[in-house]
């Protein structure tokens, strides 16, 4: 079997397509653009290009972006007193902090400091707890956890009765993912680093959710024929052949996977342009939040 591989860019694309859309109707409308903070603490390179492409991103669709680069030596209770002030500013809709933050900043103190109404990567406990609470309606919905959704939704991938198995339990992809494929009826399996005989567990998986940040971890006979693969690993692998001297590489061997799974996402150009895009779409949602108070 040669699996279809599933277009995150594409579908990425459409959904900022229709963001675009109900951000100018809003600002038409005469209402604040939806306003997007990221902050982002060291110089960790992975993570000085995902702040910049979160901040263009939301620059195209016609928001605002406030950026706040602190250094690596930032004290936690200097971080806290940034994201006091951007939770009372109302220009400000949505706060990102990215991770990994450096050894001396919590970051737990950190998520639980940002105003649940501006939470748009869905880390505060009280948006975990309505995310995880049954037959509730969440406020945000974890954006990495979003896009793989929409991405099953789009390809017509039923959920309902289906074994999935997730690989990791991060509070960022692995635990809302796991909660939100519960919600959709499917029987869900958590692995993690101490679970037994992991190609065994995924060999039962007709959803397979690997975010670990293992390099090309799962092999190809680690896949059930027909599988869903949704390959959400991104990892830096050395290879003098590339300009920039490394290339990018799942949690999942593709080559091998895409030989036998029903679908497969690419990486990069899978998961990676849906969580920048479901981004978008919390922000706007948070703005909209807003107006109503
Ligand atoms: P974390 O490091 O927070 O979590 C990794 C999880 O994988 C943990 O639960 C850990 O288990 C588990 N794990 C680690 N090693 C193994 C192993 N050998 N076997 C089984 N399980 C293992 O990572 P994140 O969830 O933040 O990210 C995972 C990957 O996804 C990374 O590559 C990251 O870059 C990528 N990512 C991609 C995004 C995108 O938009 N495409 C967004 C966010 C992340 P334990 O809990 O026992 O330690």
């Amino acid at each position: 079997m040669i699996a279809t591989i599933l277009d995150g860019k594409a579908l990425a694309a459409k959904v900022r397509a229709e963001t675009t859309a109900k951000v100018t109707a809003r600002t038409a409308a005469g209402k604040t653009p939806p306003g997007l903070a990221t902050i982002l603490v060291g110089h960790d390179p992975a993570s000085e290009t995902y702040v910049r492409n979160k901040r263009k991103s939301s620059e195209e669709v016609g928001m605002v972006s406030f950026g706040f680069e602190m250094p690596a030596e930032t004290s936690q209770q200097e971080l806290l007193k940034v994201i006091a002030e951007l939770n009372a500013r109302p220009e400000v809709h949505g706060i990102l902090v990215q991770v990994p933050l450096p050894k001396q900043i919590e970051a737990a103190a950190i998520q639980s400091a940002i105003s649940p109404l501006k939470d748009v990567d869905c880390l505060h406990p009280e948006n975990i707890g309505y995310l995880a609470q049954k037959g509730g309606a969440p406020r945000f919905v974890s954006c990495t956890p979003a896009g793989i959704m929409r991405m099953l939704s789009e390809a017509e991938v039923k959920l309902s009765g289906a074994n999935a198995v997730v690989l990791g339990r991060s509070n960022i992809v692995g635990m809302p993912i796991s909660l939100l494929l519960t919600k959709a009826d499917a029987t869900v399996t958590i692995a993690h680093s101490r679970t037994q005989d992991l190609p065994a567990v995924c060999r039962e998986a007709d959803v397979l959710v690997a975010a670990v940040g293992k390099a090309e971890m799962v092999r190809g006979d680690w896949v059930k024929p027909g599988a869903v693969v949704i390959d959400v690993g991104v990892n830096r692998v050395d290879d003098a052949s590339a300009k920039r001297g490394y290339r990018l590489v799942g949690d999942v061997a593709f080559e091998e996977a895409s030989q036998v799974a029903s679908a497969i996402t690419p990486v990069p150009g899978g998961v990676g342009p849906m969580t920048i895009a479901m981004l978008l779409e919390n922000t706007l949602h948070a703005a909209e939040l807003a107006d109503t108070i």
